[in-house]
């Protein structure tokens, strides 16, 4: 375990200021699996103006005060340093009505959703863990702290969350936060989309698992809490671990052949960006021929998202066919043609709409492999039709 120097310099200097200072959460997760984290988070007894006192000479910036988040830069990494808090009543399901920053770090584990994630390390490496989350991590398990049906009526959407980390960790759900994540998912209508755009983003891309949490969640009706009667595309389950871990490739593979895939995708509130790439996937229609000719044409009007249709329907022969064309040429449009309308008005009589119309079908002729893409050639190609 080797906790970078910057994150042991901030740690240090909280403790060396008379505070407490712990690592927690996934990065906590990250050194007990001996992987790198990629973030790190820090929980302190300093309260947020005690912690930005104590980095003055570094450069802080108050990410969440509110909540007690400072972020402290140092020499190319930054963390997010948090004062311990308690949570009160969750009256709403989602927020809890008050925070309030506390001294005790027995107050900052217990807030927190499961076990393996309440578990907080100090820059020895020394772990404090009130909640067995070292032993639950040993046995792959993932279990609510405290009682299950509590935390999750207190905040729905830890339901998501309990699948989201049984999916990435591909760890089991304990059998009682399970049951109660079942019956309670109901309570997910509570949640904001962009909270669980988040959570189920970060499910489906899991490398190993989503396909076996996923089907969890379908056959206990979990997704049918998330999305309006959804229709899912059950062969996908067996194998979207397969497909890359792009959450459009792998949420349009869900739900592939389901009339309301844009309604569903639009319904999470993702980016217009991501929205457009999943209709796109869903709009394709893979030719039954897989002749050149044909897949051009198909590449020509989908681009990439031709090679995500072939993935999402798990037709890898003629996905490698599509990437290995969309890859090594470069005409798929008429602006990609070694010619231009002008080029064309100067060596032929066509004027207006002609143009165009020349243009495309000597696009449709590159496609074809009656011409070469090469200006001469498409000037000859273009006298004797
Ligand atoms: P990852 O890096 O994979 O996202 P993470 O554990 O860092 O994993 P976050 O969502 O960033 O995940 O949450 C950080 C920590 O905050 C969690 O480990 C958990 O202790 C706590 N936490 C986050 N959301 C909740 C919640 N809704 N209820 C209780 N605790 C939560």
């Amino acid at each position: 375990m080797n906790i970078p120097v910057q994150i042991e310099y901030m740690l240090k200097k909280l403790t060396d200021s008379g505070y407490e200072a712990y690592l927690v959460g996934g990065c906590v997760r990250d050194f007990l699996l001996g992987k790198t984290p990629d973030d790190y988070d820090i929980t302190t007894s300093a309260f947020p103006e005690e912690t930005m006192a104590v980095f003055a000479s570094d450069k802080v910036v108050p990410t969440g005060l509110k909540h007690g988040t400072v972020t402290v830069l140092y020499s190319g990494m930054s963390a997010e340093i948090t004062t311990y808090r308690t949570e009160t009543a969750y009256t709403d399901g989602r927020h809890p009505d008050n925070v309030e920053f506390s001294r005790d770090i027995r107050d900052d584990l217990c807030r927190r959703d499961f076990t393996v994630n309440a578990m907080a390390m100090d820059f020895d490496g020394n772990i404090i863990d009130l909640y067995g989350g070292v032993r639950d991590f040993d046995n792959r398990i993932i279990r609510a702290v405290g009682e299950p049906s509590e935390r999750f009526t207190e905040d729905a959407l830890r339901i998501l969350r309990a699948f989201r980390f049984a999916s990435k960790l591909g760890f089991d759900i304990e059998n009682k936060t399970l049951k109660a994540a079942i019956s309670l998912a109901p309570r997910l209508s509570l949640v904001s989309r962009e909270r669980i755009f988040i959570e189920f983003e970060k499910l489906i891309c899991s490398m190993y698992y989503a396909g076996k949490i996923l089907r969890i969640m379908y056959e206990n009706k979990v997704l049918d809490c998330i999305f309006d009667k959804p229709q899912i595309n059950i062969a996908a389950l067996d194998y979207i671990d397969k497909i890359p871990p792009f959450a459009h490739t792998r949420f349009a593979a869900l739900f592939l052949y389901d009339e309301r895939i844009n309604e569903h995708v639009k319904s999470l509130k993702p980016s217009n960006e991501f929205a457009a790439s999943v209709k796109s996937i869903a709009e394709c229609r893979l030719p039954s021929e897989y002749d050149v000719p044909t897949l051009r044409r198909l590449l020509s009007r989908y681009k990439d998202a031709a090679i995500d249709r072939a993935t999402a329907e798990n037709k890898g022969e003629i996905g490698n066919r599509l990437f290995e064309i969309f890859d090594t040429e470069d005409c798929f449009s008429v602006s990609d043609l070694d010619i231009n309308g002008t080029d064309i008005s100067n060596v032929t009589s066509r004027r207006g709409k002609e143009i165009g119309e020349a243009l495309h079908t000597l696009l449709f002729a590159v496609f074809d492999g009656k011409v070469e893409n090469r200006k001469s050639d498409l000037i000859e190609y273009l006298k004797r039709i």
